[in-house]
């Protein structure tokens, strides 16, 4: 990655996505209030922080004292410490037996998801002559990873645990589930995540009892339950899209949208009425038409589903997308808005144009919309307004 200087900025400037520590901050000091004292906090930073960059992202929740940080692969946890991370980062999914000898170099947490794998995991530990810190993973009905402990597979599950717990160069710290439902309305919702935590208590009190240790963290709070749940926290939660500051709950609980989507305006031209505009002429004028090229195209994220259907804010309001979104670049109408002229910024989402608004239209959910911001879009790091720091993860 190539850290470009800031006085660059301008000139570099194409579409960019203006990240916000001081709300990432203050959503964290929101959590830790909403939480209280006595519960740890675990920043999910995985899929590079949710598109926000994991490097930095991690650098605030370190100098925060958050407690931990969770990333879905080694390649990930490896980015942050290399990138002067030093607290604890849990990887949430697999990684090959082949890496075991790196993640205890790093002092990295693995799950543990199933027998076969705490046995690779056991052996690798033991022929590199280190401990492995892992955190087991219990199935309670997301039906994805972690050991099955549902009805019949209760005991055979409780007894995978122990053995898992009691393997050579294993050292287990923690245990955790993850919820299917916590985020989503309804009583039949609210059962099955109720079902879920009282399986997951009753699977770590056997497994308790049965060893005469106790784990040091019990977690399974992710951002439906941190808001709504806090019978639910146990030692730690692990919220991330809350912490981005997206959804209903962190709307509820007045948090702020970290990312903001920025571009410009590239060219402006006027068209008579009936020019079929982009790809597929799915959009014809009516009248004439004074029509603006920004770049911002499926490449850079914009989910193609939104083609004729999204509007992004001007400063002289929401201008609708005209036609097909192209993988570089996508056409407005600014016909008007004769005060909004080449070069002026568009806000594509953020504090005018809700994320929230986008994935419902997009008929999906705002994660994978930050998910989808592509490599080539700067991010820029801005810290009670002013720019801090820029990102641009090109091979430069
Ligand atoms: C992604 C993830 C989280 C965070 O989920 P949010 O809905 O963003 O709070 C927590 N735990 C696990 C295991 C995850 O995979």
């Amino acid at each position: 990655m190539f850290h470009f200087d800031v006085s660059m900025k301008s000139t570099l400037k194409r579409t960019w996505a203006e990240i916000d520590l001081s709300a990432l901050s203050y959503n964290y000091k929101k959590i830790r209030e909403h939480i209280g004292q006595n519960v740890a906090f675990c920043g999910v930073v995985k899929a590079d922080a949710y598109g926000h960059g994991a490097v930095m992202v991690s650098k605030r929740l370190q100098d925060m004292g958050a407690e931990y940080l969770a990333v879905s692969s080694i390649d990930e946890a490896m980015e942050l410490r290399f990138n002067g991370i030093t607290m604890p980062i849990l990887i949430l999914g697999h990684t090959p037996r082949e890496q075991v000898d790196r993640l205890i170099t790093l002092n990295i947490t693995q799950a543990v998801t199933c027998e076969a794998k705490a046995i690779e995991y056991s052996e690798e530990a033991v022929r590199f002559g280190g401990t492995l810190k892992v955190h087991i993973k219990v199935d309670t009905g997301m039906s994805r990873l972690g050991y099955i402990c549902e009805g019949d597979y209760f005991e055979h599950g409780v007894d995978g645990i122990c053995e898992a717990c009691d393997l050579p160069g294993l050292s287990a710290e923690g245990i955790f589930t993850h919820f299917a439902v916590a985020d989503e309305e309804g009583d039949e919702c609210r059962r099955y995540t109720d079902h879920q935590f009282k399986l997951f208590c009753d699977v770590v009190s056997a497994v308790e009892k049965k060893r005469g240790i106790d784990f040091k963290i019990k977690h399974c709070a992710n951002t439906g339950a941190t808001y709504s749940l806090p019978q639910t926290y146990l030692d730690m939660v692990r919220p991330g899209l809350l912490l981005y500051g997206y959804g209903e709950y962190a709307q509820k609980m007045g948090l702020r949208p970290v990312m903001t989507m920025k571009t410009t305006v590239s060219t402006i031209k006027i068209y008579p009425a009936g020019t079929k505009i982009s790809y597929g002429g799915l959009y014809t004028t009516k009248d004439k038409t004074r029509i603006g090229v920004i770049p911002y195209g499926y490449a850079d994220g914009f989910l193609r589903c939104l083609s004729n259907k999204y509007e992004v804010a001007t400063s002289d309001g929401p201008a609708r997308v005209c036609g097909r979104i192209c993988m570089d670049m996508c056409m407005i109408d600014l016909t008007d808005k004769p005060d909004v002229g080449v070069g002026d910024e568009i806000e594509i989402f953020g504090p005018h144009n809700p994320i929230e608004k986008m994935a419902d239209i997009a008929q999906t959910i705002p994660y994978e919309i930050v998910c989808a911001v592509s490599k080539r879009v700067h991010r820029i790091y801005i810290e009670d307004g002013d720019v801090v720091h820029s990102e641009l993860m090109l091979r430069l």
